[in-house]
C-alpha cells in the first residue's frame, strides 16, 4: 500500500502553517526544505509502489525450452529502521517510504534527541488510513530501544543510519541471526577546488558544502583541498563570505516536549543539537589547535550568544594528514583546509580517509572532473557543487561510511527479497530414470 503525506506544511505553535519563513529570507531554509523533501520522498515511493506490480513475474531467460522461470519481488517482512538526530524526519522518511512501498511492516526508532517529528509522521499515517500496526514508532535510547530491535528474532532486517561506531555494534548483533542490514554511516568528505575556477562560485559551494545545516550532515565536505596557486585568494574570499552569509542564514529547530511539539525559530549563530555535541565540536577545535593547526576564523562560541549551544563557523588551516581534525568526523561547522600541487596529489589526499560517503570537485575543466570522479573512493560525487540530494538518485557510501543504497529504485530494493520461480512446462518425463510402467 502506498501512503501520501497530505501536507507540505510546518507544525508551528500548535497548528499546521504554510512554510512562510522561506519567503521572508532569501537564503534556503533547511527546515522548510526538509519538510518539502519528506513529502517528495513519500510521493516518489508512492509512484514506485504503483509500478511494482507491473514488474512482478519478470521472466528470466533459460537455456532449456522445457522450463520457464520468473522472479517475484516480495516484502522482506518486519523491518527495524534506526535513525539519527540530524534531519530527524527526513532520515525516517528515506526508510519508511520505501519500506511501506515494498509492503513491509516497519518499526521506526528515531534518535532520542529528536523524536517528535517522527511521532507526528505516525499521526499523519493514521489520518491517511494506514492500518494499525503497519508503521510503529518506538522512542527511547539506543541501548534500550535500538539494540533489542537489532537482536530480535522476529525482525527480518535492520536499516540503520547513524555513526560508524553504532553501525558496527548493530552489525555484530544482527550477525548472530544472519539478519540482513544496510548501513548509512559517517563521513569526512573532501572537496577539491582547482585553480581554473570562479572563486565566488567555488566559495559558495565550499561554504554551503560544509556549513549547510551547521555541518551536521553526514556528507558535509569538511576537508577542503585547494590548488596551491589560489589558496590565498580562496581563503580571503571565504573569510569575507563566511561570517556575514552564514550568520544571517542561521536557524534552529527546537524540539520541546510532546505538548508544545516543534517550534521553529531563528537564531543568529550556529546551534548544536545538544550540550554533548556542542562540547564535542569545541573539543575537536581545541585538539586541532593543540596539534599545531591554525584557527583562521571562528573557533569559539559567538560572543553575542551567552546561552545555548552555539559554535561559530570555523575554518582551520595548517592541517597535517595525521591530525584528528583531518581524520575524524566533527559533525559541526568546521572546515579544514589543505593545499595540493597536482591532480594526483589532490586525489591521494581526498581518498586519504577511512570514510567514503561524498566527494566534490570544482573545476571548469570537465574532462578533469570526469577523471577525478572516477578516482574518488566514495558513493556520491558532486561536480561543481556539493550536497544537493535528489530522492531519485542512489545515496550511500563505501568503506566505513557503510553499504547498501537508499533512495531511488535502490532504496526500494532494500526492503524486497527476490524469489526465483522455475516451472517445468512440458508433459514429457524428465528422464532421470525410466518409468517402471514402461519397463
Ligand atoms: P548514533 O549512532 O549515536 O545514533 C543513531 C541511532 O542509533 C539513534 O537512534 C540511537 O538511539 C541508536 N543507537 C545508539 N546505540 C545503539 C545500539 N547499541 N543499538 C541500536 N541502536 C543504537 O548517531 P547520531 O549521533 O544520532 O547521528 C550522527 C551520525 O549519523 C553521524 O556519524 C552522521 O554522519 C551519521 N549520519 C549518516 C547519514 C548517511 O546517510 N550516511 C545520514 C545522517 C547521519
Amino acid at each position: 500500500m502506498a501512503i501520501r503525506v497530505p501536507t507540505r506544511q510546518l507544525f508551528i505553535g500548535g497548528e499546521w502553517r504554510e512554510p512562510i519563513l522561506k519567503k521572508r529570507i532569501p537564503i534556503i531554509n533547511p527546515a522548510t526544505e526538509q519538510i518539502d523533501d519528506v513529502a517528495g520522498c513519500f510521493e516518489y515511493y508512492a509512484d514506485l509502489a504503483e509500478g511494482l506490480d507491473a514488474k512482478q513475474k519478470a521472466p528470466v531467460s533459460l537455456p532449456m525450452e522445457t522450463f520457464k522461470s520468473y522472479v517475484l519481488k516480495e516484502p522482506l517482512g518486519v523491518v527495524a529502521l534506526i535513525t539519527p538526530w540530524n534531519y530527524p524526519l527526513l532520515m525516517g522518511a528515506w526508510k519508511v517510504a520505501p519500506a511501506l512501498a515494498a509492503g513491509c511492516t516497519a518499526i521506526l526508532k528515531p534518535s532520542e534527541l529528536a523524536s517528535v517529528t517522527c511521532l507526528e509522521l505516525a499521526d499523519v499515517c493514521r489520518e491517511v488510513g494506514l492500518p494499525p500496526g503497519v508503521l510503529n514508532i518506538l522512542t527511547g535510547f539506543g541501548t534500550e530501544a535500538g539494540a533489542p530491535l537489532a537482536s530480535h528474532p522476529h525482525v527480518d532486517k535492520v536499516a540503520f543510519t547513524g555513526s560508524s561506531a553504532t553501525g558496527s555494534k548493530i552489525m555484530a548483533s544482527a550477525a548472530q541471526m544472519i539478519k540482513p542490514v544496510s548501513m548509512e554511516l559517517g563521513g569526512k568528505s573532501p572537496i577539491i577546488v582547482f585553480e581554473d575556477v570562479d572563486l565566488d562560485k567555488a566559495a559558495e559551494w565550499t561554504l554551503f558544502g560544509c556549513f549547510w545545516t551547521n555541518g551536521q550532515i553526514c556528507s558535509a565536505t569538511s576537508r577542503l583541498l585547494v590548488h596551491v596557486s589560489v589558496i590565498l585568494s580562496v581563503l580571503n574570499t571565504y573569510q569575507m563570505t563566511s561570517q556575514p552569509v552564514l550568520y544571517s542564514s542561521c536557524f534552529g529547530l527546537i524540539f520541546h516536549d510532546l505538548k508544545s511539539r516543534v517550534e521553529l525559530i531563528f537564531l543568529w549563530g550556529y546551534i548544536s543539537v545538544s550540550g554533548g555535541q556542542y562540547e564535542k565540536v569545541l573539543e575537536f577545535i581545541a585538539t586541532a589547535k593543540s596539534e599545531g593547526a591554525t584557527i583562521l576564523s571562528g573557533g569559539d562560541r559567538p560572543q553575542h550568544l551567552t546561552t545555548g549551544f552555539f559554535v561559530e563557523p570555523t575554518i582551520i588551516t595548517d592541517v597535517t594528514t595525521s591530525m584528528q581534525i583531518w581524520r575524524e568526523e566533527v559533525f559541526g561547522p568546521v572546515l579544514c583546509v589543505k593545499t595540493f600541487g597536482t591532480e594526483d596529489e589532490a586525489i591521494e589526499l581526498a581518498n586519504d580517509t577511512h570514510y567514503g560517503l561524498g566527494a566534490a570537485v570544482i573545476s571548469n575543466d570537465l574532462e578533469r572532473c570526469d577523471r577525478v570522479t572516477k578516482a574518488f573512493r566514495a558513493g556520491v560525487v558532486w561536480i561543481n557543487c556539493s550536497q544537493p540530494c535528489f530522492c531519485q538518485a542512489p545515496w550511500g557510501g563505501i568503506k566505513r561510511s557503510g553499504f547498501g543504497r537508499e533512495l531511488g529504485e535502490w532504496g526500494l530494493e532494500n526492503y524486497l527479497s527476490v524469489k526465483q520461480v522455475t516451472q517445468y512446462i512440458t508433459d514429457e518425463p524428465w528422464g532421470w530414470y525410466q518409468s517402471p510402467a514402461k519397463l
